[in-house]
This record gives structure tokens, C-alpha cells and sequence, in this order.
């Protein structure tokens, strides 16, 4: 294999995430991957503090995904699902309808988190139609929030680390509530809760539905807040006649340390989206599901009759015999010790990053780790600086952090948590001349 002249052809016409065209950085090869192992053309192996961005929960080539995959292969790869089902989709939607809190029972199969949060948007906005009112046209969210790069979930992002700025004019407008106070173990902080509630009474009549992710905000910025936030906000839509979405698609299939994170507050959504995990990074689907009574506002002639979606892969059934396997995996419990050892392993291991002088947080729920620094991180350096320590980390902003895979070792887990500190280290140097 000629890499040079296929890393030169990747850099001349393959975009990746959030890249310039041309790309001016290599990306690594990577030629295979087993268990939380990445193996680098070459032959270096990396482990993967990451999970894919959040997906490979068990890590990679599982046998039982590998397998569930290659059996389904054996029989179809994919079918429409307008007018034809396939028994992994209903499996498959059975199973999420008793996992996720109670309550909900209809699921929606999109192809990728934004699709399902567009789902989630429309779903809500069809809902709000429902008694004939037009006005209801806006959802609320908090700020820091981050729900995918479609247009649709782009406008609920965070308003100042989002793409706001980029699309003035284009995205929908909505309302943005302060974001949730720090701190898992905070109790309600009243003035967060006050000025929330003065936000959505000031815009109840034209709000359809609040729109978060609970207790953890991803890739708007890694913050933890209080499952009594959560909990706030149910009582804020049930008193406004409001739908609480839900966005669990980083936060869902254990990842905080509950299945789903709304269970921290006792709390049922109206709507929840889940992604992500749901294959256990092994193909891409996502899941919206809904209560009956939103399904029976949907069904009014008012709000169409119907929910107006359907992608062109929706249910694809290898992507269902994946989230099938993975949420067996779950549900066989593993996760349920493992994800506290690697909470106990991320709060050890990262805990000498504290005492750096360029390092502004560390925090730790469940199986997130964070290293917040006092400024933005150079991705190179940062990059550079876990590869040599043998561990794959992408860090953004000003955040050096890891997810990784629930079945990460002990030992893994602390070159994890090395490399973590190291890269942050070598940000408090002085910068390469140069
Ligand atoms: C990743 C993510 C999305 C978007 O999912 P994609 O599959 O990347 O489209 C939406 N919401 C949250 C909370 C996410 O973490």
C-alpha cells in the first residue's frame, strides 16, 4: 500500500469533519481496529480514548455485532421500509420502547442523530398544530448545547459555539434559556430556575417544545449539570403545555452512569433521541421516539395526519441487527460495573491534571472524562502528544477529554488518563519555534 500517495489524495478530495478543502493536516491511516485497539498503517496500535466519538461502547470487531451483522447479511442488507418491516425493526423498536424511560412507545428509525433531532423538531412542531394554532412555531433550549449540523438541529445549537454566526438569517430563530449551572451534585440553583421560568412564560404562546440534552452537554462544551435542571424543565413544559424533547444521543446507553440520563431525574420526555451508541459504533442509526399522546396529536388532521419523514435507509436492517446485538450487550449488564470503574479510573487518573498551571477543570460522570484548559488547544500538539503515549484522543475547543469504550482495561484506562494529562502538559510549554 502506497500511503503516501493515498494520504496525498486524501488531503486533495476527501473532506473530513469540519475540514478545509485542501486538507492541511494529515489524518491517520488506520487499517483495522480490535477491541479498544486502533491499528495504524504501519502496524502502531493506538488505543482509542474516544469510542468512535462516542459510538464503539464495546469496542470494535465484537463478535457478536460482527456476527449479527453477517448473519442479517446473509439475508438482506437492506429493504425499504415504506410499505415493507423487517423483524429486526421491530425487535428492535420493542426493545427501545423498554429500555428508555417509561412512556414512551413509538420509535422513529432515522439514519444519523441530526436526522433523528430534525424528526424530533418536526414531530414537535407538527404536535403543536394539533388544535389548529399556528403561533406555536419555536422551541426553548439552554445555551452550550449542541444537537447536530443540519439546519434544523444547528438552530437549537449553542448560539455562540455554534454555526449561528455563519447563518445569520437562515436558521430558525428560537429561545435560549442560560445554560444549566455546573455540577452533577448542585441542587436546583434558583436563579437558573427563575430566569427559565421567565423566559418560557414570556414566550409560552409561541413555543412548541423545550429541546435539551440532560445532564451532560456534549460537543458544545462537555458540561455536567444537575439531574434537578432536567427535572425543572419537565415541570416548566407541563405547566406551559409544552413537549419536553430530549436529546440523549451522547448521554444515552449508559454512557453517565444510567441507561439514559433523564433517568437521573425520574423524568419521561415526550420525545427522546438516541444515536450514537444504539449500534455500538459499528453502523450508523438513530431512533426518535414519542409518547401516544404526541403520536395522537400528530394523527389530527390539523397537525397532517402523519409524521412527514422518511429517509431512504430508514430501519436499514444490518444497522438494526448492529443496535440489536449492542443494546443485548447492554442489557446483559456489563456496563452496569463497568462504566463506575472507568468513572473511578477517570477520576484518578485525570485528577494530577488539576494541578497544572494551564488547566482550568477537570470533571468526571460516568464514562466522560474532562480536562478543561485555560485556553484553546492546539490540535496538533495536543494530538501529537497522545500518539506518542500510544492512545488516540481528538480534543476541541479548549477541552482534552476521553469517552472511552466501556470495556476499556484498567491499564488501558490509565495510558488513557496518562495521555490525557501529558497532552495538557505539553500545552502549558511553550510552543515549538515555528
Ligand atoms: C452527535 C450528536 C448529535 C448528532 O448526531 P450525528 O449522528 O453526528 O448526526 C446530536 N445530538 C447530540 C447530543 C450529539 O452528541
Amino acid at each position: 500500500m502506497d500511503w503516501d500517495a493515498l494520504l496525498a489524495a486524501d488531503r486533495r478530495h476527501v473532506w473530513h469533519p469540519y475540514g478545509p478543502m485542501p486538507g492541511t493536516v494529515d489524518a491517520l491511516p488506520v487499517v483495522s481496529a480490535e477491541g479498544v485497539r486502533l491499528r495504524l498503517a504501519g502496524g502502531r496500535e493506538l488505543i482509542d480514548g474516544m469510542s468512535s466519538w462516542w459510538c464503539a461502547v464495546h469496542g470494535y470487531r465484537h463478535p457478536a455485532i460482527d456476527a449479527a451483522i453477517r448473519d442479517q447479511l446473509g439475508r438482506m442488507a437492506h429493504v425499504m421500509f415504506g410499505g415493507l418491516t423487517h423483524e429486526g425493526a421491530i425487535v428492535l423498536a420493542q426493545r427501545l420502547v423498554n429500555m428508555t424511560p417509561e412512556g414512551l412507545e413509538h420509535v422513529f428509525f432515522a439514519d444519523s442523530g441530526s436526522i433523528a433531532v430534525e424528526v424530533a423538531i418536526k414531530m414537535a412542531l407538527q404536535a403543536a398544530r394539533a388544535d389548529g394554532s399556528t403561533s406555536r412555531t419555536k422551541l426553548l433550549t439552554v445555551r452550550g448545547g449542541y444537537h447536530g449540523d443540519t439546519f434544523g438541529a444547528m438552530a437549537v445549537c449553542d448560539p455562540v459555539g455554534g454555526m449561528h454566526s455563519l447563518f445569520t438569517g437562515i436558521l430558525a430563530e428560537h429561545v435560549f434559556a442560560p445554560r444549566p449551572p455546573d455540577g452533577f451534585d448542585a441542587p436546583l440553583n434558583p436563579a437558573w430556575a427563575a430566569a427559565v421560568d421567565d423566559l418560557a412564560a414570556q414566550h409560552a404562546h409561541e413555543l412548541a417544545a423545550v429541546i435539551v440534552e440532560p445532564v451532560v452537554q456534549g460537543a458544545g462544551g462537555m458540561r455536567m449539570h444537575s439531574p434537578a435542571c432536567v427535572a425543572h424543565l419537565r415541570d416548566v413544559c407541563d405547566r406551559h403545555g409544552l413537549l419536553l424533547v430530549l436529546d440523549e444521543i451522547a448521554t444515552g446507553f449508559g454512557r453517565t452512569g444510567a441507561l439514559f440520563a433523564a433517568g437521573h431525574a425520574g423524568v419521561t420526555p415526550d420525545i427522546l433521541c438516541v444515536g450514537k451508541a444504539l449500534t455500538g459504533g459499528a453502523l450508523t442509526l438513530a431512533a426518535t421516539l414519542c409518547t401516544p399522546e404526541v403520536a395522537a396529536r400528530l394523527a389530527t388532521p390539523a397537525a397532517g395526519g402523519a409524521l412527514m419523514h422518511g429517509p431512504t435507509y430508514m430501519a436499514n436492517p444490518l444497522a438494526c441487527a448492529a443496535a440489536l446485538a449492542s443494546t443485548q450487550l447492554l442489557l446483559d449488564g456489563g456496563w452496569r460495573s463497568d462504566v463506575p470503574r472507568i468513572e473511578a479510573g477517570l477520576r484518578a487518573g485525570l485528577a494530577p491534571a488539576a494541578d497544572l498551571p494551564n488547566v482550568a477543570d477537570v470533571r468526571v460522570l460516568g464514562a466522560v472524562g474532562v480536562v478543561q484548559l485555560d485556553g484553546p488547544v492546539d490540535m496538533a500538539r495536543v494530538t501529537a502528544a497522545a500518539v506518542e503515549r500510544g492512545v488516540w484522543l481528538r480534543p476541541f475547543r479548549d477541552l482534552v477529554y476521553a469517552m472511552p469504550p466501556y470495556v476499556t482495561g484498567d491499564a488501558d484506562l490509565a495510558r488513557v488518563c496518562d495521555a490525557i494529562v501529558a497532552a495538557a502538559a505539553a500545552m502549558a510549554e511553550a510552543p515549538a519555534p515555528g
